[in-house]
């Protein structure tokens, strides 16, 4: 075959391609070749590859590259390279960002790795071992503790704290008069030990271990800095990876509140390390992670105050939760400040001062200890990344496209970083997709529509989809139906009948838009009306389902039985 002099495109029919794996077998072998610069195949169904080369390359050394790798390939056509993009999903301009060139001064194809994942907490660990299961030559790059946020100081540490105060609160009073009287009772260094304990553990079982289990992941540990296209420096040495996964998590951030910093504050982190009890708390920020460690430390004796901006705690869930919430925190003591606009924080004589206003007129908080609950910033600073073309947001979070692309090809991002829905299973999620789309050209998009939320104070919020006013915001038949908690035998035989199952759901369709639970574990009953609303099952064919008696998850039939009848009047099961 002749040489191409001027054509940098090649469109390659391949066959024999038969999984993800030989989808990323030919894209190595492809790259291998000397001249290419990039090649994708995208997904082994597409029964193609797409090359772009340095002009002169002979395109006889790609088939015989390709046979070499088991598979038969036809150049099918070429033509002058549109731009840097070989990979399907990418739908963002040139920047015009030039790749790496290699350690030995030449760009060197598919460079050291097929794959560098930048972050090791859980997106960074699901990104590297999906592309170790595809087959490819994965670097995984660690800088700070091994398994980033969930085990270290999210999830685990708080998890386990919460369910030590709960059972401190059932062993107490179970009318709540006892909450202070528990404070005697609790050995909090105690607490933070068998916390401590549980973080070792899980970070040894579920991270180190398991990348000892993947011979194939190479963990480099290192701050990691782009260099250009698609090269990476860490602690001096240079790679040119085939793809890039940015998956460097996120940090507490706390807004520029005149005063704050200056008087030193604690967030997420430290408040789950404390030492000591404080006698009294101010807690900035009603959200998720605000109330569930306001109540770890009313439970634990503080005596605790939650302000938040917005007018109501948990501003995101459905009105009807965050009130019946509210009340509950308060029958345990907490004090709720919504609608509380922040003017200043100082500190004098070991006491912290938030001074501020609500609904015009000045309110001040004072207590021992004052944490920042007002949420978290990606990490995306110091990284190079605007000079390798990976555009930023306003919030300093990567932006993808629905392929979790960022604008230079090469790299995509996941979790954390990319700013938007913030919990380790839709970081793991991420991780999996942006690699099939970065390695077998997938097309894989991003779906977290039904994705459940929990917020583990106790009574617990579980929810998925809309709440009652963005449904009718939406939809122009919308039902709604608010089951009281005190009508589920569970409940009644347990004696906690705290909180409702609100249904909304879609009158043209008989299928569920949205639920809202606020209940003991409601986490535990959210998942059946995550699959209904996932694979369109009916209200009709909920009711026709068995749920088994003195079960929470019975809860779900009845509120659906309760858009037709008056639960309280059924005998014994939902029928
Ligand atoms: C208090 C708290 C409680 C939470 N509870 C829950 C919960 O109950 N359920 C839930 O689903 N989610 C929970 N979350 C959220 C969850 O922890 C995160 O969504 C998830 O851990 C994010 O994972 P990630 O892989 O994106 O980032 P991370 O786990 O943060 O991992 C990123 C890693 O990258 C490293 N890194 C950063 N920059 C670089 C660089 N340049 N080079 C090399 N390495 C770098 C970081 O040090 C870090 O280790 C909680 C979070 C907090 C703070």
């Amino acid at each position: 075959m002749d040489q191409i002099e001027e054509t940098h495109e090649l469109n390659l029919e391949v066959r024999g391609m038969t999984c993800d794996s030989c989808a990323v077998h030919v894209e190595r072998a492809l790259r291998r070749v000397p001249g290419v610069r990039e090649a994708a195949v995208p997904g082994w169904k597409s029964g193609r590859a797409r090359v772009v080369a340095e002009g002169g390359i002979n395109p006889s050394a790609l088939l015989a590259s390709v046979a070499e790798a088991g598979y038969t390939a036809t150049v099918r056509g070429t033509g002058p390279a549109p731009n840097a993009s070989l990979t399907e999903p990418r739908n963002h301009a040139d920047d015009g960002v030039k790749p790496a060139q290699g350690r030995d001064g030449k760009h060197n194809g598919g460079g050291d790795f097929d794959l560098m994942v930048i972050g090791h907490g859980s997106a960074g660990f699901a990104a590297a071992i999906k592309g170790a299961e595809l087959g490819a030559r994965v670097a995984l790059v660690g800088s700070g503790r091994i398994g980033g946020t969930c085990v270290n100081v999210g999830c685990v540490p708080s998890k386990t704290i919460i369910r030590a105060m709960e059972q401190v609160r059932q062993a107490g009073d179970r009318r709540f008069r006892g909450v202070q009287t528990m404070a005697g009772r609790i050995d909090w260094p105690e607490v933070i030990g068998h916390k401590d304990e549980l973080v070792n553990d899980m970070r040894q079982k579920k991270y180190i271990d398991v990348l000892e289990a993947y011979p194939e992941i190479t963990y480099l540990e290192g701050w990691a800095r782009l260099t250009g296209l698609n090269g990476v420096e860490i602690a001096g040495k240079r790679y040119t990876p085939g793809k890039i996964v940015i998956a460097t998590g996120a940090s507490p951030w706390a807004p520029p509140l005149p005063g704050l910093a200056e008087v030193g504050y604690l967030d997420s982190t430290s408040a789950l390390d404390l030492k000591e009890l404080p006698r009294s708390m101010i807690v900035l920020g009603g959200n998720a992670v605000g109330l569930e460690l306001a109540q770890v430390y009313a439970r634990a004796g503080s005596q605790v105050t939650v302000a938040e901006l917005l007018p109501r705690i948990a501003p995101f869930e459905d009105e009807d939760v965050s009130a019946a919430l509210t009340e509950y925190l308060e029958q345990e003591g907490l004090r709720i400040v919504p609608g509380f606009e922040t003017a200043k924080v100082t500190r004098r004589d070991g006491r912290f001062s938030v001074t501020g206003t609500k609904n015009g007129a000045e309110v001040v908080l004072e207590a021992e200890q004052i944490l920042v609950a007002t949420g978290r910033r990606p990490n995306t600073a110091d990284m190079g990344l605007d000079e390798a073309g990976v555009r930023l947001g306003a919030r300093g979070e990567v932006l993808v496209n629905e392929f979790l692309q960022t604008h230079n090809p090469f790299v995509y991002a996941a979790g954390d970083v990319t700013g938007r829905d913030m919990f380790v299973y839709v970081a793991s999620y991420d991780g999996m997709l942006a690699v099939e789309n970065a390695l077998a050209g997938a097309a894989r998009v991003y779906d977290t529509s039904d994705i459940p939320r929990v917020t583990f104070t106790d009574p617990q919020v579980a929810s998925a989809g809309l709440t009652e006013s963005q449904a009718r915001e939406r939809y122009l038949q919308v039902r709604v139906t608010s089951l009281p908690m005190s009508v589920v035998p569970r409940a009644q035989a347990a004696r906690d009948t705290r909180g409702l199952v609100k249904l909304v759901a879609d009158d043209a369709t008989n299928r569920l838009l949205g639920i809202h639970i606020l209940a003991p574990e409601a986490g535990e009953m959210i998942q059946a009306a995550v699959l209904a609303m996932r694979f369109g099952i009916t209200l009709t064919q909920l009711h026709e389902t068995m749920f088994p008696y003195l079960t929470n998850a019975e809860a779900l039939k009845l509120a659906v039985l309760s858009f037709e009848k008056d639960v309280a009047k059924l005998s014994c099961c939902a029928g």
